[in-house]
């Protein structure tokens, strides 16, 4: 890994951390290895970012899964990767990272994979005395009665499309579908990793995206059918990995669970084809954290900034309030109880000891627009009374707008919907209008 690499890692994940996006796991108690918890920047992230998943058909299947669907899926057997641990050391390692793709595609042609010598030295310790490689299953396993009897093992889903699959002749006769139609679904999954890398790139417990779009496929068309996985991936902060993957899984699982059932899978007397498209929420969050943290020089001062650059639909918040001073902090709170119920964006409520910092905490999470609640806003001797000022958190603009008396149709949603909310979509930055006071 080069050197700026890991810089840009320490620094983005003291950031993250820093600023309420990720914690890692049960840090009071020294932390579960490689196990990280959403601050409140980060969970409210996470839910935007789940609400722009289209689905027009869904379900929410459980976590703990029945053993023979794993069974049919081919997870119990096939759920696998080799593990090699070094006898000196003890340290673990996945035998596909530690040897050439090259020498690993020769170890899975042998037959006799026991008696396998790994030809390379252990990283950490430099000795080459490897135990032989052995199957590892990625699944995690839990026990549903009291007694911990084998009978008893089930297992937290390795995937949530199983749980489609599954309910697949349910969830079409209930909603009257039609070939072809897609089922969505957005859940944990959970993988049993022999050695976790990355942060919050690989955890044992993570979010999925997953859409499976069945259809079928037309007879003579058949023999050109190629099924193919097309990956699509991510430069992150240690290098390229896999953000989304695309696969066409034909009818596999579909005439597994057909077949381990005993049920009719088919719709008009053939079993549908699938094309799954898959995400890791975790990593796709990552990846947009890492595209949009920059760190600036604010123009025209000395002080430096980190600002995200968030677009408006995922910001964690679309508009903070912010009081100019301790004695406006009564003023400024009511404002933000009373518009709390009345808009239509998120909002939140920020002090801190001066306004420049207040700025560059909301910049460092996202904040599309601050509102401030100066002497004017509450002075009614003012010309400026019941107005407040606005500022952009990309171009740090600000404009003063104005609140009418009656919150219910409030001149602060309005002014702020003819400014944003109008033009704020995935396209389109918002942007104030030219009339600018200050930059800050
Ligand atoms: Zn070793």
């Amino acid at each position: 890994m080069p050197e700026s690499n890991s810089v840009i890692h320490k620094d983005l994940t003291n950031y993250l951390k820093h600023y309420g996006f990720f914690f890692p796991n049960a840090e009071i108690y020294g932390g579960l290895a490689k196990a990280w918890d959403l601050g409140p920047y980060g969970a409210e992230l996470k839910r935007k970012l789940k609400n722009l998943c289209p689905h027009n058909v869904g379900c929410d299947s459980q976590i703990i899964t029945h053993p023979q669907i794993l069974a049919a899926s081919g997870h119990l057997k096939n759920f696998h990767d080799w593990l090699v641990e070094c006898r000196q050391c003890r340290k673990r390692y996945r035998l596909d990272n530690l040897i050439s793709s090259e020498q690993f595609s020769v170890f899975l042609s042998q037959k006799d994979k026991n008696n396998y010598q790994v030809k390379k030295n252990c990283p950490r310790c430099g000795k080459n005395d490897f135990h032989p490689p052995r199957q590892f299953n990625l699944l995690l396993t839990t026990n549903l009665e009291i007694t911990e009897d084998k009978e008893n093992v089930a297992y937290l889903r390795p995937e949530t499309c199983q749980g489609i699959f599954t309910n697949f002749a349910l969830i079409q006769r209930s909603t009257h579908r039609q070939l072809p139609f897609g089922v969505g679904q957005i859940g944990k999954s959970f993988r049993n990793e022999i050695t976790l890398h990355h942060g919050i790139f690989r955890t044992r417990e993570f979010e999925q995206m997953e859409l499976e779009f069945f259809f079928a496929l037309p007879k003579e068309e058949l023999p050109h059918y190629a099924k193919k996985t097309q990956d699509l991936y991510f430069n992150y902060h240690f290098g390229w990995g896999e953000l989304c993957s695309n696969s066409h899984r034909g009818n596999y699982d579909l005439s597994q669970h057909s077949q381990h059932s005993q049920k009719d899978l088919r719709v008009n007397g053939t079993i549908p084809e699938v094309i799954e498209v898959s995400f890791g929420v975790e990593r796709l969050m990552l990846a947009i954290l890492q595209d949009t943290y920059h760190e600036e020089k604010v123009a025209g001062s000395q002080t430096e900034r980190t600002v995200l650059r968030l677009p408006p639909l995922l910001a964690p918040f679309f508009v903070a309030i912010i009081p100019l001073s301790q004695q406006l902090r009564n003023t400024a709170y009511q404002l933000y109880l009373d518009l709390l119920p009345e808009v239509s964006f998120s909002l939140t409520y920020e002090e801190a000891p001066n306004i420049g910092k207040a700025y560059r905490r909301q910049d460092a999470i996202g904040t599309i627009y601050c509102l401030t609640v100066d002497f004017d806003t509450a002075d009614p001797n003012s010309s400026h009374y019941n107005t407040l000022t606005c500022r952009h958190r990309d171009s740090m603009e600000q404009i003063r707008i104005s609140r009418s008396e009656g919150i219910g149709d409030d001149k602060i949603t309005k002014s702020l919907s003819e400014i944003t909310i109008m033009n704020a979509n995935w396209e389109n930055e918002p942007t104030l209008p030219p009339q600018t006071i200050s930059n800050n």
